[in-house]
């Protein structure tokens, strides 16, 4: 692993541990020629997958576009990093395991939306409101009335929603 700071190809391990419930490795290193520690987080990779956008543009799956996504639909929510990130695992396992490597990314949205209802609804709602369009929709209005305590978390999703204009 080359040094990110001074560019010199030898680092050292200090030490790794497992990270995100098994899923990484997070490995300590320091360079050998300037001294600075820095820290990889290295992940299993199943296979490359892509993303088919809605105009038709493939593009390649980015694990961290969808981190991204799930932590801005879950901000200030009760729902610590640590599972956040079990979550995300958990969804690119799931598109991994789905034999495609081609992926709708309408398909990914709703495999986020199905793991965030079971999650916080607050969530699933704030991403359903991004990442969907609910103009086609029509059954939304029916899916939010069936959920209890929706017109709080439709006031805190708005609230969120503020919170993330630029
Ligand atoms: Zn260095």
């Amino acid at each position: 692993m080359r040094c990110p700071f001074c560019g010199h190809d030898d680092t050292q391990v200090k030490d790794s541990r497992p990270h995100e419930d098994g899923a990484a490795i997070r490995r300590r290193r320091i360079c050998a020629s300037c001294g600075q520690r820095f820290t990889t987080i290295e992940r299993v990779q199943l296979r490359d997958l892509h993303v088919i956008k809605t105009d038709g543009r493939r593009v390649a799956f980015e694990r961290d576009k969808l981190a991204r996504s799930v932590r801005i639909a879950l901000r200030k929510r009760p729902v610590d990093d640590e599972r956040i990130e079990r979550i995300v695992n958990g969804l690119v396992r799931k598109l991994e395991a789905s034999g495609e490597t081609d992926i709708l990314s309408g398909d990914i949205g709703k495999l986020v939306m199905d793991t965030l209802r079971e999650v916080d609804i607050v969530a699933y709602i704030r991403f359903a409101s991004v990442h969907w369009d609910f103009r086609e929709t029509k059954d939304f209005a029916a899916i939010l009335e069936s959920i209890p305590g929706t017109a709080e978390a439709r006031a805190a999703a708005a609230g969120g929603r503020q919170d993330e204009a630029p």
